[in-house]
């Protein structure tokens, strides 16, 4: 950022406790720490399995949870149902915030929802060819996840499920 968005001013090179920073003259700090907020689902289906979606295009045959970009002015709920939506052609409810996933190289937040399926089946989309639904005791390969954060989220999961049970 170059410009102040309070005032406008040119922003200027300062440091902070160690922090490289950019200050405007009217108190404004830009602390360089924006990031995109991803709103991801977990959709169960009433056996608790949980649906991945397979990625078309360049990333075609990885899978990953449906989800994507919040659009402003979409609460982070509605930015959920609306990508597990277009992702998958699926309606989900009853969203429970899960967890909270950082990617800084990406400057990307996921910010993680348990979700039940209440309607819908898969539909033709530009972004998935199709869906898989998976439990923890059988889920995908690992090779096949499209990154650290989907591994990460499936491994919470599977753990969370191997402490239920003992
Ligand atoms: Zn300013």
């Amino acid at each position: 950022m170059d410009y102040c968005p309070v005032c406008g001013r040119v922003l200027e090179p300062a440091e902070i406790e160690n922090h490289k920073v950019k200050k405007c003259v009217c108190g404004y700090i830009d602390w360089d720490n924006w990031v995109n907020l991803s709103a991801v689902s977990v959709c169960y289906n009433e056996h608790h399995e949980f649906m991945m979606v397979h990625l078309k295009g360049k990333s075609q045959g990885i899978i990953t949870f449906p989800g994507g970009f919040r659009n402003l002015g979409e609460t982070l709920e509605e930015a959920a149902k609306r990508e597990c939506f277009e992702e998958s052609g699926y309606l989900i409810d009853d969203l429970k915030l899960y967890k909270i996933y950082t990617k800084d190289d990406l400057r990307l937040v996921w910010v993680v929802y348990k979700a039940k399926i209440i309607g819908g089946s898969f539909l033709e989309n530009s972004e998935t060819e199709k869906v898989s639904f998976f439990s923890t005791a059988h889920p995908p390969q690992k090779n096949l996840l499209r990154g650290s954060l989907t591994e990460g989220l499936l491994q919470d999961l599977i753990s969370e499920d191997d402490h239920e049970k003992r």
